[in-house]
C-alpha cells in the first residue's frame, strides 16, 4: 500500500454495509412496541418462544428451502467454518425451527408444538424500499398434531388479530391452495403449466424462461408488467387439485369464515419457498410500494421428514417486520414517543441531591427522568426540557429545599404549582 492509500484509507469514514441499517431511537421504541405485541398476542394462543442461532449448515438451508429457490441459490451470505465445512447466516427461520423440533426431540411433547421467533435474516438481495439484506422477521410454527384445517385457520386468525392490536389497517388476506406432491396433484399440475409455458416461451423474460425448467411455479409470481396478460392465460391448480386438497382447501375457507376472517383468494400465489404445500396465503399492507407484501406463510407437512424427523404436519408464517414499520409508519401509526416524562432543572448544591433523591423515586415508580449532570440556569434547563420533549419540570432551587416545597412546571401550558416531596409521585400518577 502507497503512503498516499494508506493516508486515505485511514480517514476512511464508516459506513453500514448496503442493504443494512442503524435502527435509531425514536424508532426503536416502534420496533419495541410491535415485539412486545407480538409476545403478548402469540402468547394468549399458546405459543413459545424460541431463539435458534444466526447461522446454520448451508446444507440445512439447501434441502429445507430448496436448492433452485432464489435465496438458496444466489442469495445466501455462506462462508467456510475452520472445519471447511459450509455454514450461512440463515436467510429465514423455518428450517432453524424444524431441524430444533427433531434435535430436541419435540414430537415427544403435547402436540401440536407451537413456536414463535423474531430476529435478524440475511439475504444478498438488491437493496430497495422494503428490501434489506439484513431484515427483521417476527415468525410462527405449528409443528406435529394433525393437518386439521383449523389449525391453518387459527394460525391465520393470530396473525389478523396480531396485525389489528398492533394498528395495521388496510392488510388484505389472499390465500391459496397449491396441492401436495403426489401424483395427480400437484406434479400433473407443474407438468401442465410446464408445456403451457413452453409454447409461450419466446415472449417471456429471461427470469421466467429460466424458471419453466428449474422452478415453473414461480412463474406465476412474476411481477413483470409484460408477462401479466401470458400469465392470466396459464391453466390454474385449483382445477388439478385432488379430492383431498380440494376438500382441505374449502375446510380452510370454511373455517376463516367461522371466525370472521375476510379473505381473497389468488390463484397465482405460490411462495418462493420449495416446503410449501396445500394452503399458501399472504398479506399486503398499504404504503410499501412494489415491496407489499407484510407477511407469507403456508403448510410444510413433508419438511420435517425432509429434514431427517419423523413424519410431521407443519404450518407457519413470517411477517417481515421493517415493512411492517414502514406500513405503520406511513399511515401515521408509527409516531413514537421520545420525551421524557420529568426533567429535573436544578441549582445549587442541596438542590442537586434533592434532584438525585427525586431522580431515584421517580424512576423506580417508572416515570422517566432527565437529570442534568452539571449545573445550570433555570432559563437554559427549561429550553433543554422543551427540545427534549418532557412533559413536566421539577424546579429545585435552595428555595424550594428550604421550603421543602417542590415547583413542578407542565411545559404544554407553562401551568406552575407547589407540592411537597412525598406527593409528587402520587400527583403524577393522577395525571397520567
Ligand atoms: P418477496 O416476494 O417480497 O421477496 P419473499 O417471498 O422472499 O418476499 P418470504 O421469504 O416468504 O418472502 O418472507 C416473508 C416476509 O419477509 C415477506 O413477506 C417480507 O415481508 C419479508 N421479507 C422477505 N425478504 C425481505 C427483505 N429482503 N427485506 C425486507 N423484508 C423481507
Ligand atoms: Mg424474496
Amino acid at each position: 500500500m502507497s503512503d498516499a492509500t494508506a493516508k486515505k484509507e485511514e480517514r476512511r469514514k464508516f459506513q453500514a454495509i448496503r442493504g443494512t441499517r442503524d435502527l435509531l431511537p425514536p424508532e426503536t421504541a416502534l420496533w419495541n412496541r410491535v415485539e412486545q405485541t407480538a409476545h403478548e398476542v402469540f402468547a394468549t394462543f399458546g405459543y413459545g418462544e424460541i431463539r435458534p442461532p444466526i447461522f446454520e449448515p448451508t446444507e440445512l438451508f439447501a434441502r429445507a428451502v430448496g436448492g433452485e429457490t432464489d435465496i438458496v441459490s444466489k442469495e445466501m451470505y455462506s462462508f467456510e467454518d475452520r472445519d471447511d465445512s459450509s455454514i450461512s447466516l440463515r436467510p429465514e427461520a423455518t428450517a432453524s425451527v424444524c431441524r430444533a423440533y427433531i434435535e430436541h426431540g419435540m414430537q415427544i411433547l403435547p402436540q401440536p408444538v407451537k413456536l414463535y421467533y423474531t430476529g435478524p435474516m440475511f439475504r444478498r438481495e438488491r437493496p430497495q424500499k422494503g428490501r434489506y439484506r439484513q431484515f427483521y422477521q417476527i415468525g410462527a410454527e405449528v409443528l406435529g398434531g394433525t393437518d386439521a384445517p383449523a389449525i391453518d385457520a387459527e394460525v391465520i386468525e393470530m396473525l389478523m388479530t396480531y396485525f389489528d392490536k398492533v394498528g395495521l389497517h388496510g392488510a388484505t388476506l389472499y390465500i391459496n391452495s397449491i396441492g401436495h406432491n403426489a401424483e395427480n396433484c400437484r406434479r400433473g399440475y407443474v407438468a401442465q403449466l410446464k408445456a403451457a409455458l413452453e409454447k409461450v416461451k419466446d415472449q417471456l423474460g429471461p427470469d421466467s424462461q429460466r424458471r419453466i425448467d428449474t422452478n415453473p411455479l414461480r412463474v406465476l409470481d412474476s411481477k413483470l408488467e409484460s408477462e401479466q396478460a401470458i400469465i392470466a392465460t396459464l391453466p390454474h391448480i385449483a382445477d388439478h387439485l385432488c379430492d383431498d386438497c380440494k376438500a382441505h382447501y374449502a375446510a380452510v375457507k370454511r373455517q376463516l369464515e367461522i371466525r370472521g376472517v375476510l379473505y381473497e383468494e389468488n390463484w397465482r400465489l405460490v411462495r418462493g419457498l420449495d416446503y410449501y404445500m396445500r394452503t399458501t396465503f399472504e398479506i399486503t399492507a398499504p404504503g410499501l410500494g412494489s415491496q407489499n407484501a407484510v407477511c407469507g406463510g403456508g403448510r410444510y407437512d413433508g419438511l420435517v421428514e425432509l429434514l431427517g424427523g419423523p413424519p410431521t404436519k407443519g404450518i407457519g408464517f413470517a411477517i417481515g417486520e421493517d415493512r411492517l414499520i414502514l406500513s405503520l409508519q406511513e399511515s401515521g401509526k408509527g409516531q413514537a414517543q421520545q420525551g421524557r416524562d420529568v426533567y429535573i432543572a436544578w441549582m445549587g448544591e442541596h438542590a442537586y441531591a434533592a434532584a438525585i433523591r427525586a431522580a431515584k423515586d421517580l424512576r423506580n415508580a417508572g416515570f422517566s427522568v432527565e437529570l442534568p449532570p452539571v449545573e445550570q440556569k433555570f432559563g437554559k434547563a427549561l429550553g433543554q426540557a422543551d427540545k427534549l420533549g418532557a412533559k413536566y419540570a421539577l424546579i429545585l432551587g435552595d428555595n424550594e429545599v428550604s421550603e421543602a416545597l417542590w415547583t413542578l412546571k407542565t411545559l404544554s401550558t407553562g401551568e406552575q404549582q407547589k407540592l411537597p416531596e412525598p406527593e409528587l409521585i402520587d400527583y403524577l400518577k393522577r395525571q397520567q
